[in-house]
């Protein structure tokens, strides 16, 4: 049973890390408001695009699998009280050279953390995944707790259930301002000004707008997705084919299986991401050389699909220095709490922002926070 919490919270951002946080808070028994420029889900930010992946061996470091399997069990919750489907699990292959730093980082942090994974040879892999063009020397290491979300669906749902429990969403209304007083923290927005006794924000690249980061600490990318044709469509859906991360001398990318019906997705990771000067102005423009250098590494790459993609789009993220997401209080005022700068890799372990970014609300700290993520670390390196 819920016990209603007289505390009145601002959620500053729809997205995935927005709506997830609304639905924790809402469990806990907040009155909670959740404000956006646009609506949720929405096509602006960085929670859309048809797919996102979900990986427990994490070659960003084995500190992160505690909150990864428990976002995998909230996940899980979102799905059946939303009687829905957002996560496919199709397991997932880090593919390249076992010398290549992401490889190894994998089959370590699977070591480290005692995770289920398998390494596969290159006769191993052809066999199971003939989806995938290897180099005898290459290798795949699978993780079975692996999938792909449709992030669309997966903020709605969160959505969805943040407001079965008395969330409420207050959608094409954008924040210009928050105010510290004594007694409140003030949100102030074009149709007026509201009190709340805490604030999270969660912006997603718009992260200079409303906090202390600059673009020295954090700022938004242009990142490139581009969808490939496949030609036996029923091979290179999630049924057939896991989710997987490329390190390859001919280029570097994720992979996605097909949704669409159509083809695979495919983020390339091997060409700088660019900066972007207004998040409000991403451009569709993207340069031959990205497309060229993307079609050479497919071709190379992936032998089931015509290297000619059919949709090229441009998306943005918030990006630190250190590649770590920044969640905890804002050094401004501890009743602002800040989830943002999720660096790529926010949407798989989204549930537990959402918890973690709770816990800070309710008490200002968080056992499951991890060091890295400090909300205070650039404050302390600059000093
Ligand atoms: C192309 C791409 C591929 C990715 N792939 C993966 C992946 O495979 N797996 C994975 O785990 N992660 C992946 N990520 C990262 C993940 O998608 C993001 O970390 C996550 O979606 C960030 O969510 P968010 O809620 O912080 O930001 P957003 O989704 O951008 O939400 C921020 C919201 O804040 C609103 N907002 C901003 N400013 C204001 C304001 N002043 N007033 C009101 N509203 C405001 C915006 O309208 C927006 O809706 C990927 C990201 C991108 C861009």
């Amino acid at each position: 049973m819920i016990t209603a919490n007289p505390e009145k919270v601002a959620v500053i951002g729809a997205g995935i890390i927005g709506t997830m946080t609304a639905w924790q808070l809402a469990t806990r028994g907040y009155d909670v408001t959740v404000f956006d420029q646009w609506n949720s889900p929405n096509d602006r930010g960085a929670s859309a695009g048809e797919s996102r992946i979900f990986r427990t061996i994490y070659k960003e470091g084995p500190e992160y699998v505690p909150i990864l399997r428990k976002s995998f069990d909230k996940w899980q919750e979102l799905q059946t009280n939303q009687n829905t489907s957002v996560l496919t699990m199709c397991g997932g292959l880090m593919i390249g050279h076992p010398d290549i730093e992401d490889v190894a980082a994998v089959i370590d942090c699977a070591q480290a953390a005692d995770l289920d994974h398998e390494v596969l040879s290159q006769t191993e892999m052809a066999k199971r995944y003939p989806q995938f063009g290897l180099d005898s020397d290459e290798v795949g290491v699978f993780d079975p707790v692996a999938g792909v979300f449709r992030p669309e669906a997966a903020v709605l749902a969160a959505r969805k259930e943040a407001e079965r429990l008395g969330a409420n969403f207050k959608a094409y209304t954008r924040v210009l301002n928050i105010r510290s007083l004594s007694h409140s923290v003030m949100v102030d927005t074009a149709d007026g000004a509201y009190a709340f006794d805490k604030i999270v924000v969660s912006t997603g690249p718009w992260v200079n707008e409303l906090t202390e980061f600059d673009s020295s600490t954090v700022e938004a990318l242009r990142l490139v997705a581009m969808w490939f044709p496949a030609k036996d469509v029923a091979l290179h859906t999630p049924e057939h084919m896991p989710i997987s991360i490329r390190r390859h001398p001919e280029g570097g990318f994720s992979c996605f299986p097909a949704l669409d019906g159509l083809g695979i997705k495919i983020l390339p990771h091997h060409l700088a991401w660019k900066t972007l000067d207004s998040v409000d102005d991403l451009p569709r423009f993207i340069e031959n050389e990205v497309v060229q250098s993307t079609e050479h590494a497919v071709a190379c790459l992936m032998p089931g699909v015509d290297p000619i993609p059919y949709r090229v789009s441009t998306w943005t993220e918030g990006f630190t220095v250190d590649g770590a997401p920044i969640v905890g209080p804002s050094s401004a005022d501890s009743r602002i709490v800040l989830a943002v700068g999720m660096s790529g890799q926010g949407f798989k372990f989204s549930p537990m922002m959402g918890s973690i970014v709770s816990d800070f609300v309710e008490t200002g700290s968080s056992s499951d926070a991890i060091a890295i993520m400090d909300s205070q670390r650039f404050d302390r390196s600059s000093s």
